[in-house]
């Protein structure tokens, strides 16, 4: 059994049973029929029926909401927008299915044609940060390039997910084509990873569960998206909008209590400004408003779990200098928002993903250094560039070695651009224009015309 807790009260609010090796197999079972149904169904009417997937859940957006409010301690306007970002990405992986365009290439004696087929059965397997977006990135594109797919949602977040599929099979989908198998890691995550009938696996978590899951899936030369850890930098050169960049700063590692694959965690901050920049970031971060997610002003929330907030608190200790915000007392898994300086480039809590609300700041003398600092890290998933200076703005994009960049923002995910790893932040790419793609086999077929 899955036992399900409220992070911001510690109390129990639902047990689900944990699905077994032998339920993964029915399930993949079950999946590999619907599939067939499904691929051969026309693309109008499996574009309908994703679209009235997404209507369905678009009516449900506030009890989801809620749901992730109860299970993940998500802020009530972060866990609204994620169930938006459910709808849009079926409604946008809906208007893929009859562009799901093949080539035709020229050649002598005949015509040669691509044909993208789906995979078949996919398995996604989603981490608790984000559990309905990061859901809904493989499944929506998956299901609309003709696949089935097995969710794995983590074991403190299963609710959402299973709410999902409830919603699915009242929209139309077929029973069967997307089905959510709540479970631990070790044992049902394990078994979809190692089933000869699971085509690909879209894995999002830690890297070190991920380059296990990628060596496991190597055995069947089985497909993989792996999207990782990071621990992103936010470049702030002396010729930026200071005000702009400091204001901006707090929120770009503590949305979600900083439990955020892309949170800007490295502030490096130019020498000559650092001093101005610090007497800015000190009252933003001070200020900022934590407490109970399901009140719409508060701006953090707790972190998800007691294991969590332990792995937390062994970064930061109390003789570390540097800005501390406010957190409540008592029951819920809280820790304050922190900004720590006067650390080493290399101590952990520079180097490491903590995955809570935690930044360091380090000072650069100019661009070469800057570059050097963000590069200096074996992840390289998101990061941001204050500056003014548009060459250098464009200088420094090409320069980090990342896959999610934002000049003057920390803006990164949009579901119709593409998003991922470099490095060992990940594999693969989701969402954005070939969001698609990522689920079929491109067959190439030559029809001769001298026969
Ligand atoms: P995790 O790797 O422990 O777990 C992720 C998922 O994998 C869970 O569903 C878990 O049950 C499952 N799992 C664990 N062991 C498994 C195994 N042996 N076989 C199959 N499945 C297994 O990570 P987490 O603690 O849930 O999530 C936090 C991590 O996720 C962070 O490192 C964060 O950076 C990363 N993350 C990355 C992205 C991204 O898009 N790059 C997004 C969100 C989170």
């Amino acid at each position: 059994m899955l036992q399900v807790l409220n992070p911001a009260t510690e109390e129990p609010v639902a047990t689900v049973p944990a699905a077994t090796p032998a339920d993964v197999d029915a399930a993949v079972a079950r999946a590999a029929d619907a599939q067939r149904r499904w691929a051969a169904a026309s693309p109008a009417d499996r574009a309908r029926l994703i679209r009235r997937f997404a209507a369905v859940v678009d009516d449900h957006l506030e009890e989801l909401a809620r749901l992730e409010v109860l299970e993940a301690g998500h802020t009530i306007g972060n866990a609204r927008w994620e169930a938006g970002n459910v709808r849009d990405l079926l409604d946008f992986s809906a208007g893929g299915v009859e562009r799901l365009n093949g080539r035709q290439i020229p050649v002598t004696g005949g015509l040669d044609v691509t044909i993208l087929e789906p995979l078949g059965v996919v398995g996604v397997i989603a981490p608790w940060n984000f559990p309905m977006p990061i859901a809904a990135w493989a499944t929506a594109p998956a299901l609309a390039a003709g696949n089935a797919v097995l969710l794995k949602p983590a074991e403190t977040t299963p609710l959402t997910a299973l709410r999902l599929a409830e919603l699915a099979l009242e929209a139309g989908l077929p029973e069967g084509l997307f089905q959510v198998l709540p479970g631990t890691g070790p044992v049902a995550g394990d078994a979809l990873v190692g089933h000869p009938g699971v085509a690909k696996i879209v894995f999002t978590g830690s890297t070190r569960v991920g380059k296990s899951i990628m060596a496991k899936c190597a055995d069947q030369v089985k497909r993989v998206t792996l999207e990782l850890g990071g621990k992103s930098p936010n470049i702030v050169f002396a010729d930026a909008d200071l005000e702009a960049a400091a204001a901006a700063t707090p929120m770009s590692f503590l949305d979600n209590s900083g439990q955020d694959c892309c949170a800007r965690t490295r502030i490096l901050v130019q020498r000559s400004a650092y001093d101005r920049f610090m007497e800015l970031l000190t009252p933003a971060i001070e200020e900022i408003v934590v407490g109970d997610p399901a009140d719409e002003r508060t701006q953090m929330g707790p972190l998800i779990s007691r294991a969590q907030l332990d792995r937390v608190r062994s970064y930061v200790t109390d003789d570390l200098p540097g800005i501390r915000g406010k957190a409540p007392e008592g029951p819920g898994f809280w820790f304050p928002p922190t900004v720590l300086t006067g650390i080493s480039e290399d101590a952990p809590c520079a180097v490491e993903e903590v995955f809570g609300p935690v930044a360091v700041v380090l000072p650069f003398e100019d661009e070469a250094d800057a570059i050097r600092l963000a590069n200096a890290t074996e992840y390289g998933l998101s990061g941001s560039i204050w500056t003014r200076d548009v060459g250098r703005a464009l200088r420094a994009s090409r320069a980090v070695r990342a896959g999610n960049l934002s000049v003057n923002s920390h803006s990164s995910v949009r579901y119709w651009t593409p998003f991922g790893g470099y490095q060992q932040s990940g594999l693969g790419r989701e969402l954005g224009p070939d969001a698609l793609t990522a689920f079929t086999e491109t067959k190439n077929v030559f029809i001769s015309t001298e026969a």
